[in-house]
């Protein structure tokens, strides 16, 4: 049986990979080389990654953003007694981290308009313990990372981009991922995400200390460069530990699929970004917020449609997500902010107080589907559905 099968409608899911042959193709030919781990395939991935984000940065592909991020901090000497600034408004990622790592989070609110981290929030939480700052682009919608760092008022913090939403997206610094404004940026290749190697992610950086640091450090802390400092002639099974690393490389199979994957980048964020135009225009009428478009010159990458219900319609959140789901539309939530969750409590005991934003929006927000493998048929279902459950319950 059909999880929809009291409905004639077709059914239309959050989201779903697009890949195809193409995709299928690569990874088999990647089998059928018989290097199946990282190898060939992961370096060309990685060189073709700093081509299409250019401006001359270096990547390591990584099997997460989650270990991309915890590499990036790592690399930025992060430890016990500093802290990380972070929004509250995001996946749990963005601040375990921070806790791999014995440092203290501190968690900020968002801005009521675009759901990015709130430069405000962020000028009152610095501190002379602050080493780093963890902007998370939500959505797609790039962060003003100019207007972030004039928040830091001149101290020296490390900016560590979440952009696990924003391929590609061009905020006010240019192509997030080769910004001059930031330390570090991990992009996110899970598999809902705006591209996919199954499992997997990818740093930036225009810093070659943190390039090297992440990439010892993603292969259990081997440094072979080390070791050829030492010796005339390397034989190929000489190596040498120097740190307790971590097991964070992206396999070959992953990276073909990546290489292909990331050929197309731009034309699948075409295509969400036409369902995103065409939500806007055809929901605009509703008593719905509807998420901010990109300022002038810059690109969203539409990983995520977010609507709110109105200010005191919060309560029929879980209605509205259910009377979708009869007409054949499955929506999701992003996310249930770290101030929610039974971990996250002790670092914001007083969440009401300083997170207001986030507290009062993230109950009247829920995400429509929006993933460039959508058919017309399946996005014009979805704005029947939103306007039908909208005059019903809104
Ligand atoms: C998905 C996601 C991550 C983690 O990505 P993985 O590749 O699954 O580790 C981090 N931050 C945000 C905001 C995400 O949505």
């Amino acid at each position: 049986m059909s999880p929809n099968h009291t409905t004639e409608q077709p059914h239309v899911p959050f989201a779903l990979p697009d890949v195809g042959e193409d995709e299928a193709e690569a990874a088999a030919h990647a089998v059928r080389s018989g290097w199946v781990t990282s190898g060939p395939i992961m370096k060309e991935f990685e060189r073709e990654f700093a081509e299409f984000l250019g401006g001359g940065v270096e990547t390591v592909a990584v099997n997460s953003a989650t270990a991309g991020l915890h590499l990036a901090l790592e690399a930025l000497g992060v430890g016990p007694g500093d802290e990380v600034i972070v929004p509250d408004w995001t996946f749990t990622a963005t601040a375990e981290v921070v806790r791999y790592l014995d440092a203290t989070p501190v968690i900020v609110d968002v801005d009521q308009t675009s759901l990015n981290i709130n430069t405000e929030s962020v000028a009152e939480a610095v501190t002379d313990n602050t080493k780093a700052i963890i902007p998370v682009h939500f959505a797609g919608l790039p962060v003003d990372l100019k207007a972030l760092r004039a928040s830091l008022g001149g101290r020296n913090v490390a900016i560590v981009e979440d952009a696990a939403h924003a391929l590609p997206a061009v905020g006010s610094t240019g192509l997030v991922g080769n910004s001059r404004a930031s330390d570090a940026t991990v992009f996110s290749f899970y598999a809902t995400k705006t591209i996919t190697t199954g499992e997997g992610g990818m740093m930036s950086t225009d810093r070659a200390d943190i390039a090297e640091r992440a990439r010892v450090m993603r292969l259990h802390g081997i440094n072979r460069d080390a070791f050829d400092r030492y010796t005339s002639k390397k034989p190929s099974w000489a190596y040498d530990v120097v740190a307790p690393g971590f097991k964070y490389n992206l396999g070959d199979i992953a990276a073909a699929i990546g290489r292909v994957q990331l050929a197309r980048a731009c034309e699948m964020q075409v295509r969400r970004q036409s369902i995103a135009e065409y939500y806007l225009s055809e929901l605009g009428d509703l008593p719905l917020q509807l998420p901010v478009q990109a300022g002038e010159g810059e690109l969203h990458a539409w990983h995520l449609f977010v609507v709110r219900l109105p200010v005191g319609q919060q309560i029929r959140r879980k209605a509205f997500i259910s009377k979708m789901a009869e007409l054949g539309v499955s929506c999701s939530v992003h996310f249930i902010p770290l101030h929610c969750h039974t971990y996250w409590k002790q670092f914001v005991p007083d969440a009401a107080q300083r997170l207001p934003v986030s507290a009062a929006e993230s109950e009247r927000a829920l995400s429509l589907p929006v993933f460039s493998k959508m058919t017309d048929s399946q996005v014009t279902q979805v704005v029947e559905a939103v306007r039908k459950v909208a005059e019903e319950l809104v």
